[in-house]
């Protein structure tokens, strides 16, 4: 597939301090997303099309739920329900599949064909997920060639210890699917270097938050590092899921 490069919003990330800037960029576009789909977007026949195909997963249905525009979702979700029915009546309408008594095969009645399996692919389908998805593709491969191309990125690149680890799945991939051999080379060195220096200060930080449970530590305050620690790792481990680093910008419609 070929990607543009958007370069950016990408170095306006870097720029900032924060634990992993495809987070931020992230949380910034799935911000832009609900504004664009409840002010006017669902008024729009091709992307009505596809919300009604597809719906929204549950973090999505609710950060739009708590938004004031109750009309661009009660409309949405109307026509995505009658789309709804109309397949959970053939779905509830069909006969089980077989399953297996192996073992080994117990699982394969949840294969995509099962029809549990059929309604929670409708379930966990998002367009706000699809859309992100392929925004995300194009930022991680700005990422990659501004890391290759040059240094004062890189050295940005460095100091954020890269990204978290969901979005160093997404680098990575990237980098296989758009790099040449040398080129990859070069760019997974920097990854892991950056990746794995973070995730090892973490690390660290973390014992240190939880030696200040001992009490022969009574008295001894942790130092900034240590006290964010828990926060750090889960952000790290996760994506962006705790604190500040999750929050969505504040809004009033
Ligand atoms: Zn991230
Ligand atoms: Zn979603």
């Amino acid at each position: 597939m070929k990607y543009t490069l958007d370069t950016i919003p990408v170095l306006d990330a870097f720029r900032q301090e924060c634990q992993c800037p495809l987070c931020r960029l992230e949380i910034t576009c799935e911000d832009g997303y609900i504004d664009g789909l409840l002010s006017s977007a669902y008024m729009e026949p091709e992307c009505r099309i596809r919300t009604n195909q597809t719906g929204f997963c549950r973090r999505h249905y609710s950060l739009m739920y708590e938004r004031r525009n109750r009309l661009g979702l009660a409309l949405m979700t109307h026509t995505h329900l009658q789309e709804m029915i109309r397949s959970l009546e053939e779905t509830l309408s069909g006969t089980a599949k077989k399953r297996s008594k192996l073992p080994f095969f117990a699982g394969s009645g949840t294969q995509e064909s099962s029809r549990p399996a059929r309604i929670q692919s409708r379930i966990e389908a998002c367009d706000i997920c699809d859309q992100l998805a392929k925004t995300m593709r194009r930022y991680a491969f700005t990422t990659v060639r501004l890391a290759l191309d040059r240094d004062d990125f890189r050295q940005m690149f460095k100091t954020h210890g890269g990204a978290c680890l969901p979005h160093t799945a997404l680098l990575l991939d990237l980098a296989e699917e758009t790099l040449s051999e040398k080129e990859r080379t070069s760019f997974e060195a920097l990854l892991r270097e950056s990746v794995l220096g973070r995730l090892r200060e973490i690390e660290g930080n973390l014992y240190a938050f939880t030696q200040q449970f001992d009490y022969r530590n009574a008295g001894v305050a942790p130092s900034p590092e240590a006290r964010n620690s828990v926060e750090h790792a889960l952000n790290r481990l996760a994506g962006a899921i705790v604190g500040e680093e999750a929050a969505l910008p504040a809004h009033n419609d």
